[in-house]
């Protein structure tokens, strides 16, 4: 997990986007991205950390489309947010077959994926067309 952070950290910092990883919010403050200042505030205290680097993908790719980050108090922001979570979605199959251990290979499916990154169920239809895609 924490090497898919550490990969997605490094994209980012390629593109010139700053990233602030806290640990000064609440365990239910969404990360966010401000594209105009090219910058994510990534929070760290996060209550379920195996959502982070779907969250970090998720904001980086706000930054690349130029999109902001929807202004919304719910928890469930992450979720579901279209075109954001498409792209977060094919950058974490992208790690996820780059840097899977070889004793794991037999880990590589969708449901395994979906686990991995606590991807949510209503998004499980973006992961199966990213899986399609890779295999066509
Ligand atoms: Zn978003």
């Amino acid at each position: 997990m924490d090497v898919i952070i550490k990969h997605l950290l490094g994209l980012a910092f390629n593109h010139g986007i700053g990233v602030v990883e806290t640990r000064s919010l609440t365990s239910h403050t969404p990360s966010f991205a401000v594209p105009k200042k090219k910058t994510i505030i990534l929070n760290m205290n996060w209550y379920n950390e195996r959502e982070l680097p779907l969250v970090l993908a998720h904001e980086i790719a706000h930054i690349f489309k130029d999109t902001e980050t929807a202004t919304t108090t719910s928890t469930t922001h992450i979720k579901c947010e279209g075109a954001a979570d498409a792209y977060a979605i094919s950058l974490l199959v992208q790690y996820y077959y780059e840097y899977i251990l070889e004793s794991e290979i037999t880990l590589l499916n969708i449901e395994n994926f979906m686990t991995m990154f606590a991807v949510p169920s209503c998004e499980r239809w973006k992961v199966v067309k990213v899986f399609e895609d890779r295999f066509k």
